[in-house]
This record gives structure tokens, sequence and C-alpha cells, in this order.
């Protein structure tokens, strides 16, 4: 595969970040609150789905539990010809870059796409994400009007709030088309990126290699 949504945040956060993710995972260390938190946010996601009403999740998982991404992609394309209302976990690839938009909703002329975070306000580098999507989308013909984030409101009843981002979701697509073809060298390259630690691991969000980084040689 080539670079997913996962792997250009992160790979451009520090490339080596993301040459770790593909050649050496088994060095991360995952906090355990950090993990609670992604399980967490998980669960907001799931409950998303359900905003708009009906709608169809094109989540499929092989034998091994791995994602079956093959099936995801056409689920996708068979739901959007038969003009399925509301699409969650929408999969686009092209080129072998891979993107799952969290909820992909037909509208008049086009689709707007909803980004899920379980947080209690839009950060800028969630809307990188739906740059990020929004930039794979259209490279798969599908037509985006909207972009939106929906994170976590104060009212638990109707946690989902939904704020519009798509000016500078429009830039940040941008932004990805003059870096995603350079991560998807470096996510194939054989060498290690020669990187020291720095600043870097830990803005925008800490590094799960600074162990393995930071060991002496
Ligand atoms: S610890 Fe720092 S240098 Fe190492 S991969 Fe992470 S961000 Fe990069």
């Amino acid at each position: 595969m080539g670079v997913t949504k996962t792997d250009f945040m992160r790979g451009m956060q520090c490339p080596k970040m993301l040459w770790l993710d593909a050649h050496k995972k088994e060095e991360r260390i995952i906090p355990p609150e950090v993990q609670e938190r992604l399980d967490k946010g998980n669960e907001f996601g799931d409950g998303a789905m359900g905003m708009f009403g009906p709608y169809k999740e094109t989540t499929t998982l092989k034998e091994n539990g791995w994602l079956d991404y093959a099936t995801m992609l056409e689920k996708t394309k068979a739901w959007i010809e038969d003009g399925t209302e509301v699409i969650c976990e929408a999969s686009f690839s092209n080129y072998g870059n891979y993107c799952a938009v969290d909820i992909l909703r037909k509208v008049e002329g086009g689709y707007d796409i909803y980004e899920v975070k379980d947080a209690p306000q839009v950060e800028e580098q969630f809307i990188k994400d739906v740059g990020f999507q929004r930039y794979l989308a259209l490279r798969c013909g599908v037509k985006i009007n909207r972009c939106f984030i929906v994170y976590h409101g104060e009212d638990e009843n109707n946690p989902y709030v939904a704020e519009e981002v798509t000016t500078k979701a429009k830039e940040y697509s941008r932004w990805v088309d003059e870096n995603i073809w350079r991560l998807a060298k470096i996510k194939k390259q054989e060498d290690e990126p020669n990187i020291q630690p720095g600043e870097q691991c830990n803005c925008p969000y800490e590094c799960w290699y600074e162990k393995y980084c930071k060991k002496p040689n």
C-alpha cells in the first residue's frame, strides 16, 4: 500500500516515524492512557455514524482480523453508484494511497465529508486529516462539496457537533499534493532516515518511538 491518511499525518510530523511504522513497528511503545483514549475515540466514532439516520458501513475484516481494504473499496464504489445517502468508512484509493472517510453524505451535486473526533473542539490537525480525505476522494472522481469536523459537544444526550472547515480543507488538499509522493518514497525506502530526536517528537503528538530513537548506539 502507498500512503494512508495515518501515514501522511505521522510522516509530516517526522519522516522517520512513518518509516518506523512501515519497517520496525514492533519498536513502538503506546502508553496505556493513549491506548485508552484511542479506544474511547473509536466508540464516539461508532456512535456518530447514525447522526444522519440510516447508513451503510464498509468496514470488513479478513479472517486474520485485519481490515479487508479491497472489499471496503468495492463496497464504497457500489454504494456510490447505487446512490446510498450515507456511507460510513467510505474508502478511496489512488495509486495505492488510501483513506477511509468517517461519514460520506450525499447532497445535491456531490458529497459532504464528516471527520469525527472525540475532542472538545476543532483542532488544526483534524482539518489536515480532512484535507487528505478530500484530496483522495477528488482524485477518485467523487465530487466533494463541503467538509466538516464532528467534535464532542457539551450535551451528552446529543454530543455530535459539526463545524464546517471547507475552505481550510481545500488549502490542505494542496499541501497533501505537494508532499504525498515524497512520503511514499520514504515509506518504501530500505534505509532508515537519519533524523535525530527534537521538537518534532512531541508536536503535535507524542511519538511512540522515543525509547528506540533515544537509545545509545
Ligand atoms: S522519536 Fe522523534 S525522531 Fe524518533 S521517530 Fe519519533 S518523532 Fe522521529
